[in-house]
């Protein structure tokens, strides 16, 4: 049912596989909203009409404990968004739609970095302002 990866995944990541999180994980992969956790609430409590908030957000909590999914904040909202992809990428917010979207850029800031001899783990950047949509409005 092309669930295989994301078992897979949380193999890997020494995590026991359940249906709670392998449903989160589809749901993230399918959705690059960038949705908060309450959206995730609301997603799975349509799935599982018992469960609770504190369980989603246990299970969400594991998935970006183990690194499996990226979470990130942002300047506009005091909320915790969730983001499957979690390699490095950009993120670009809208003032005006408050759509959040993934930038690829060949911009490589380990390399910047590396050069200032500074020693990064990770990085989030953020760039804030009207989005190609809003702006053509
Ligand atoms: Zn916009
Ligand atoms: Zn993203």
């Amino acid at each position: 049912m092309g669930l295989d990866k994301y078992i897979e995944m949380l193999k890997t990541k020494g995590l026991k596989v359940t249906q709670h999180r392998l449903e989160i994980m589809k749901y993230l992969d399918n959705n690059r909203t960038h949705p908060t956790l309450d959206q995730v609430y609301l997603y799975m409590k349509e799935k599982f009409p018992s469960i609770s908030k504190m369980t989603v957000y246990n299970v969400i909590d594991s998935l970006i404990s183990s690194r499996i999914i990226n979470s990130m904040r942002f300047v506009n909202s005091t909320e915790l968004h969730v983001d499957f992809d979690n390699k490095t990428h950009f993120h670009f917010v809208c003032g005006k739609c408050g759509e959040i979207y993934d930038l690829d850029s060949d911009l490589d800031l380990q390399e910047l970095l590396k050069k200032e001899g500074h020693e990064a783990e990770d990085y989030n950047v953020n760039i804030y302002g009207t989005c190609g949509k809003c702006a053509k409005k």
